[in-house]
């Protein structure tokens, strides 16, 4: 099934607003394994919608629209789409009701403009509005579907992932399942993993694989359609099986998993503790981590040294240990991390230090950064980045590469 969403709304194409629906319904489509080949948008404009559409039914089985279901004169959504398609509006008495009671509640008198909202294409399954008034619906002709959903997010998000995602997931899997999930990766690019998978990507078909990269991340969603959950399951755990044996060791996680999510169930669930002195990402980390629920039971505190000065004062380093060794560096990575380690008495102690670029720091090139990890015990790891991004991108990337290496 290949879709198109069609955003409408003038304030769209006058940069007043991001376009955040399609962005939301295409992630969810690709969940289910739908493809979207358009994203169109276009004005507040009868004429200008009827040809979008017209286009959009050429190329697509699904036309996804957003916007222009309100009760004002510039909302014509419904009105282009019954015109074009020679279908009747009717009245929805359940969104009537519900419009009806809203204004009763409201102690606010109901326009005729307002029951518009309620009329929807004859024989369209229709779609409750749980945060708004105006209602959804799907309608289909000649095979095609066509999915009208109101434009505010806080009313479309919901009802699109609780309402039409499902229905869309049946219509899509017709005669079939569809099934997707997605693997992990850290610590390989995009080219040198579609290089070592390219076989496999090239003669793929059931599942699809489609990888994606970003954030210095890569992701690889594998969508496996068959007649029953088994059957797709199968399918994926073959070529998951496939996968790792030629990249297995870059996979970290599955699906909605990070690498915060995943350093935080690791410490949870092994009811482990850590603390982190920080310079170049001051706090980063540690603020990574807090994002994750549950955190509490696992994380102690931090410090953020940024200067040599404040490594001795809080950290206790001696001066001509810094001076020796130099403040980025492998032996003053793992300094703070055995003292930030020992200050707050925790299983793990972590230290990142580096110059986050572009000009150089502490006598090393920009985005060289120092990663250690000690655990209680005495075990030290360390590792050394040499990143090349903008000064943000590298401390993002360290503390990445600092989550990951805790987690392996
Ligand atoms: P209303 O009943 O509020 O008029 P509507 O279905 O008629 O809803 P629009 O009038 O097109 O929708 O848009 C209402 C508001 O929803 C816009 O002002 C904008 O804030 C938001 N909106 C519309 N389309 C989008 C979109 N594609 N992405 C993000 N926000 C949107
Ligand atoms: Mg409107």
């Amino acid at each position: 099934m290949k879709a198109e969403i069609i955003a409408v709304g003038s304030e769209l194409l006058l940069g007043q607003i991001n376009n955040t629906n399609a962005r939301y319904i295409s992630s969810g489509l690709a969940e289910i394994g739908v493809d979207v080949h358009f994203q169109t948008v276009v004005g507040d404009n009868a004429a200008r919608l009827e040809d979008a559409i017209r286009i959009a039914e050429d190329r697509a089985d699904l036309l996804i629209f957003t916007g222009g279901l309100g009760p004002t004169k510039d909302d014509l959504t419904k009105e282009t789409i019954a015109r074009h398609a020679g279908k009747q509006l009717v009245y929805d008495d359940a969104a009537l009701r519900s419009i009806t009671a809203w204004f009763e509640r409201a102690g606010r008198t109901m326009t005729d403009n307002n029951r518009k909202q309620a009329l929807v294409l004859d024989g369209s399954t229709v779609l409750e509005n749980r945060h708004g008034m105006a209602p959804g619906m799907l309608a289909s002709s000649d095979g095609r579907h066509y999915l009208l959903m109101p434009g505010p997010p806080k009313e479309m998000e919901p009802m699109f992932t609780e309402q039409a995602k499902p229905l869309i997931a049946r219509l899509a899997g017709e005669g079939g399942r569809i099934l997707s999930r997605v693997l992990r990766f850290y610590g390989i690019g995009e080219a040198e993993l579609e290089h070592r998978l390219s076989d496999l990507l090239d003669r793929q078909t059931n599942p699809t694989l489609a990888p994606l990269a970003s954030d210095g991340e890569v992701t690889i969603r594998m969508t496996a359609k068959t007649e029953s959950r088994e059957e797709a399951v199968a399918l994926l755990d073959r070529s998951e099986s496939e996968i790792r044996k030629i990249a297995g060791e870059y996979i970290y996680g599955y699906d909605d998993e990070t690498l915060p999510s995943k350093a935080a169930s690791m410490l949870i669930g092994h009811n482990l503790t850590i603390a982190a002195a920080e310079s170049l990402t001051a706090g980063l980390f540690m603020s990574e981590l807090a994002e994750q629920p549950g955190i509490s039971a696992a994380m102690a505190g931090g410090v953020v040294t940024y200067t040599a000065e404040a490594k001795t004062a809080q950290l206790g380093i001696p001066a001509d240990f810094l001076e020796e060794h130099g403040v980025v560096s492998e032996e003053t990575a793992a300094a703070m991390a055995s003292s930030v380690l020992a200050k707050f008495s925790t299983d793990f102690g972590v230290g990142l230090t580096g110059a986050a670029g572009p000009d150089p720091h502490g006598g090393q090139p920009g985005g060289t950064v120092w990663i250690a990890i000690a655990r209680r015990g005495g075990t030290m790891e360390t590792k050394k980045l040499l990143l090349s991004g903008m000064r943000n991108t590298n401390r993002i990337r360290a503390v990445k590469s600092a989550l990951h290496t805790l987690i392996r």
